[in-house]
């Protein structure tokens, strides 16, 4: 079955799922945190490929991106622009001192795709973090993504079906 990523579709079913997902959430809480963490990474690593992030590219248009030092020196490289430019167009310093990306959507998005892709920042390469552990304890997070990330939506519902929460709909 083809991953789901069609985003009206997606924001439509997280309206329409919000209870489902309230009670999925409550039976994450009741199972064996490391057991999902491990089929959560495999359904990521068979979902993640399936879906091209270059024709999306909907979350550059919600999240707060965090930079380190080498990072705007990596894209000061590859832009060929001194650090100090980079840092007066593209960087803020947030609240807790971080460096983050100045807009949301990033700078960087034009349509879909990220126009540093290979210089992405690890916090965008990271996104979602289904590879992770700690699926469990990060769920109120996750699920927020439910309606705008279709990695998220689509481990999500294979998820239900292999936790026996939902029937196979195929
Ligand atoms: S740097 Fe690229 S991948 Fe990261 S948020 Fe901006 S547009 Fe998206
Ligand atoms: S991580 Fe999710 S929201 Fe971001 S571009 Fe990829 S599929 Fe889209």
């Amino acid at each position: 079955m083809k991953p789901e990523t069609n985003l009206a579709r997606l924001a439509q079913a997280e309206l329409e799922k919000e209870e489902e997902n309230f009670h999925f959430k409550e039976l994450l809480h009741r199972k064996n945190p490391v057991e999902v963490d491990t089929l959560v990474n495999h359904l990521n690593a068979k979902i993640a490929p399936e879906i091209d992030c270059t024709a999306c590219g909907n979350c550059c248009k919600s999240l707060m991106i965090n930079v380190t030092g080498p990072e705007v020196e990596d894209l000061s490289h590859f832009l060929d622009v001194p650090v100090k430019d980079i840092k007066a167009k593209y960087i803020e310093t947030s609240l807790q001192g971080d460096m983050i990306v100045n807009t949301i959507p990033c700078h960087f998005l034009t349509g879909t795709r990220c126009n540093i892709y290979e210089h992405r920042f690890t916090e965008c390469r990271d996104f979602p973090g289904l590879h992770r552990s700690g699926f469990v304890e990060r769920s109120f997070a996750t699920f927020m993504h439910y309606g705008r990330c279709p990695i998220v939506y689509n481990v999500i519902e294979r998820l239900k079906v292999e936790l026996g929460f939902i029937n196979n709909p195929a």
